[in-house]
């Protein structure tokens, strides 16, 4: 062995990086192993354009919300530059004339926006907000609970799950009801209960798709707009979201910044070839060089393909958990565009470069949930999406650091192409692609296209081969019913531990996973401390239960 530690985290994304900071503020000797030249995995700013490097894109993902104060407050991360503008208005201009604006946190203004198009819908908008929140107390604690083994019978597992049944001891019979048709329903059928008007419904239905290979008459995406709409960026708004200073990237900094604080050694350029594993316990991995690293924990944080299948072998496996991570689905038909552009998109319903509140939030290409559903029913036949939607944002609206004065970025997060576009790179469909997402914002602000200096396109193909996001899931797995929980990433195996000893799982593919919220990092560094406290060195097959 040429180095042993005390604690290996596989991967320097975020969670990488949370759990190494964790892990060693408790004592452990850490070292981070990152394949990439950078840390941040998705959360990743980079200048694209090499005769323009003063241009600097949020080139994956591009706003905060989820990210628990807890983390954010154990690791300082205000002290190492984590700094974020919470976002303006949702904004959709349509392309039959007109706007709508939707606010975070201001009911008056809500309401004059949406009556414009439905004094119904206007009315309903405070119930909405109000039967939301009252969900998200319900799942927001979820998410920083580590999901029992249900179903198993041993003592400590019916205990996890008896606990969990206790906390809930206080929900009656309607909040059960609004829980189980959140799980359950389309986002579509869900807005159809509440609102009347296209494009309030348009605007809603977003949150529903985001990073889902599923159109908003899917059920389950009502589950997914939840997922969306449950945390804040410390500023109490509910659902509110905000630009980081310095992109996503520098989330990621100020965590890595945080972990060598506590004395983790990050060592990029350092791709991890497999999992060495000695009667069913890892102890140490290979690097793809030959190298080996000795440590009685691991924490792996890669896709579960790349952290089980190919990494520890289906040899050293349960069959049936290597059968749950084989079938496990990783689609999405993601598309991100990053733009530079001279000027402000000047829109023809609400006019002028200069900026505007409307410039400062989410400007959404989204006009109909028919249009979104219409974009993903193309790319389900196996074709790019004639129209696409965008969920689009400017951060520099805010933030001065990305790009030089006067001119701005815009993040377009779009979808969908079909989901087996993760095995070519199909530059020139996606160049095509990219002009019709373009022309639809020239529609409806007509400088849009004149306004573009250099553009960025990253498909399924490039997140899968640069940023290891296997199948261009932007989730290292799909947010579907069948893969939340005590199923995510497979049933018995949800608690961020792993069916070799040792070995721990903090990716986004484990439960409060995805997003950039930390939270899998946090609770595999939990699970392998509090193993590590009480000296447990075996675990026994979790799902014979
Ligand atoms: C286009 C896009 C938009 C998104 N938008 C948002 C958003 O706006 N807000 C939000 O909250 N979330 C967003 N997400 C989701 C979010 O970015 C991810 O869920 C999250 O960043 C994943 O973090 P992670 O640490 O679990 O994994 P990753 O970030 O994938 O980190 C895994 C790391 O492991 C490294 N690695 C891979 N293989 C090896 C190996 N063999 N050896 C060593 N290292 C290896 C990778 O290079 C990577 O750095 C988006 C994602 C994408 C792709």
């Amino acid at each position: 062995m040429a180095a042993t530690y005390d604690a290996i985290v596989i991967g320097g994304g975020h969670n990488g990086l949370v759990a190494a900071s964790y892990l060693a503020r408790a004592g452990a000797r850490t070292v981070v192993l990152e394949s990439r030249h950078k840390t941040g995995g998705a959360a990743t700013t980079e200048s694209p354009w090499p005769d323009a490097p003063e241009f600097k894109v949020t080139r994956l993902s591009y706003v905060m919300s989820l990210m628990p104060p807890t983390i954010i407050n154990d690791l300082k991360l205000a002290s190492h530059g984590y700094r974020v503008y919470p976002m303006g208005p949702y904004y959709q201009a349509f392309p039959e004339g007109g706007s709508i604006k939707l606010y975070a946190d201001d009911a008056k203004r809500n309401y004059e926006s949406v009556a414009r198009w439905s004094k119904k819908d206007a009315e309903s908008m405070p119930a909405w907000d109000a039967w939301l929140a009252g969900l998200a107390d319900v799942l927001g604690p979820m998410l920083l609970t580590a999901p029992p083994n249900i179903g198993s019978r041993k003592p400590r597992d019916l205990l996890g799950t008896l606990r969990l049944a206790w906390r809930h001891r206080g929900l009656n019979v309607r909040t059960i009801a609004d829980v189980t048709r959140l799980m359950t329903m389309s986002i579509a059928d869900l807005l159809d209960d509440w609102f009347e008007s296209s494009q309030v419904k348009g605007a809603l239905a977003v949150n529903g798709v985001i990073g889902t290979w599923a159109g908003p008459y899917e059920p389950g995406t009502a589950y997914v707009m939840a997922h969306h709409s449950i945390g804040d960026v410390g500023d109490g708004h509910l659902g509110n979201w905000g630009f980081p200073e310095g992109g996503m990237g520098a989330v990621a900094d100020a965590i890595a910044a945080a972990a060598r604080s506590f004395g983790v050694e990050i060592r990029p350029n350092s791709r991890v070839g497999r999992v060495l594993v000695e009667n069913g316990r890892a102890i140490g991995v290979a690097m793809e060089n030959g190298d080996e690293i000795s440590a009685e924990t691991i924490v792996t944080t890669l896709h579960p393909r790349t952290a089980f299948l190919e990494h520890v072998g289906e040899t050293n496996l349960p069959a049936d958990f290597a059968k749950d991570i084989s079938t496990w689905k990783t689609r999405s038909g993601v598309v991100k565009i990053n733009l530079a552009l001279s000027e402000l998109p000047n829109f023809t319903a609400d006019p002028g470069t200069e900026l505007a509140e409307h410039h400062t939030g989410s400007v959404e290409m989204a006009p109909s949930m028919e249009f979104t559903e219409r974009a993903f029913l193309d790319a389900r036949e196996g074709k790019p999406a004639a129209r696409p939607f965008s969920d689009g944002v400017i951060p520099t609206a805010f933030d001065k650091t990305l790009c030089p004065e006067g001119t701005h970025i815009m993040s377009l997060f779009s979808q969908w192409v079909p989901s087996h576009w993760n095995l070519e790179p199909h530059t020139s469909e996606l160049e095509a692609y990219a002009d019709r997402m373009i022309e639809l914002y020239d529609e409806v602000a007509p400088n849009f296209k004149a306004a573009i200096l250099h553009r960025d396109i990253v498909g399924p193909y490039q997140m899968e081969q640069e940023y290891g996001l296997i199948g261009g899931n932007i989730f290292h797995g799909e947010l579907s019913l069948e893969q939340l929980f005590h199923m995510r990433p497979a049933p018995g195996y949800a608690d961020y531990r792993t069916p070799i000893s040792g070995l721990y799982y903090g990716s986004s593919a484990t439960h409060a996973g995805g997003g950039v919220c930390g939270i899998p990092g946090w609770q595999a560094a939990r699970a392998a401390l509090a193993d590590r406290k009480v000296g447990r060195t075996a675990r026994a097959p979790r799902a014979a239960g």
